[in-house]
């Protein structure tokens, strides 16, 4: 069976897998994220020695799965928030000189949705989403079965749809996106705003505490929750989709967010588009990423000839 190599680049860690055609993974190494480009491209380098190593066959390809937003025409990385001098550079033609196999790159989240959609809780359907909301918010969304680029490829942004115009200023200009008002982040901010603490906590504390009762837990869970349930009832009117799958630490294993959001997302879309869609938890947890990166590189080139847009 060939095999394919997935890589999945986050704020801390570079991690990487070699996985089968049935997106299966049969080997991963993992290390911390490289602050250079030029690190950036001796850890693949070194990783990919060790995978290639481990698995005692040819890799046929890799993916890559890389924060920021990927440009299609160019084939390189736009915006990186932690390794910033990969910006502009095009990192597409830079990893095939490198390692000597097809590359394909792509937003993480997008290679995180395209996981799900391939291998895990996505399965069988023609049109989902992926949301991961961690400490920000991943959207990757596969539309009349195939993954939505946009002109581009700077599609599928749904973390920065804004749900509130007010709202909290946004790292991306914007102000009140789902990201600001639905996210880990701003169950803290809630909870820090009513409480008045400035003691160091996670929102997973705060949603244990919350479960054990504290009012001002409950209030900040609630909240965010909320707006987490009108983004859903945005995306269920625009896109009309079977499934959307929630990833990430706030779903956590109970039902305190996963239940009020889709209250919410009930209220503020149309029922049949609703009565339509599943919202149910992701299935693949940390290794969308690379399994769907993987996926990615095993499929053949899709012929996309990208818009020049404005320029
Ligand atoms: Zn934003």
């Amino acid at each position: 069976m060939a095999v394919f190599a997935g890589f999945d680049l986050g704020g801390t860690g570079l991690k990487c897998g070699v996985v089968d055609e049935n997106g299966k993974i049969l080997h991963k190494a993992q290390a911390p994220t490289p602050a250079t480009a030029e690190g950036f491209f001796s850890l693949v380098e070194s990783l990919w020695a060790g995978l290639q190593k481990q698995v005692g066959e040819p890799i046929r390809a890799a993916g890559f799965g890389l924060p920021g937003i990927f440009d299609l025409a160019g084939r390189r990385i736009l915006e990186s928030p932690h390794t910033g001098g990969l910006d502009g550079v095009e990192i597409e033609p830079a990893l095939e000189r490198l390692l000597g196999v097809p590359v394909r790159a792509d937003n993480d989240a997008n290679m995180a949705a395209y996981g799900e959609w391939r291998h895990g809780a996505g399965r069988g359907v023609a049109n989902l989403i992926l949301l991961t909301v961690g400490t920000g918010i991943g959207a990757g969304i596969i539309a009349d079965g195939r993954l939505l680029r946009g002109g581009r490829g700077y599609a599928g942004e749904a973390g920065h749809m804004p749900v509130r115009p007010d709202g909290e200023a946004c790292a991306c200009g914007g102000r009140g996106c789902l990201e600001t008002e639905a996210s880990a982040r701003s169950i803290v901010r809630r909870y820090r705003e009513a409480t008045g603490s400035g003691e160091p906590i996670t929102a997973e504390e705060i949603q244990a505490r919350a479960a054990a009762g504290d009012a001002s837990a409950r209030a900040a869970v609630a909240e965010s929750a909320r707006f987490l349930g009108i983004g859903l009832g945005i995306l269920i009117n625009l896109f009309n989709p079977e499934k959307i799958l929630l990833g990430g630490g706030v779903l956590g294993a109970g039902d305190d967010v996963l239940r009020p959001a889709v209250e919410e997302a009930a209220r503020r879309s149309f029922k049949n588009a609703y009565q339509a869609c599943r919202i149910e938890r992701a299935a693949l947890a940390n290794e969308a990423g690379i399994i769907g990166a993987a996926a990615r590189a095993a499929e053949p080139a899709a012929g996309i000839i990208p818009s020049r847009g404005n320029e």
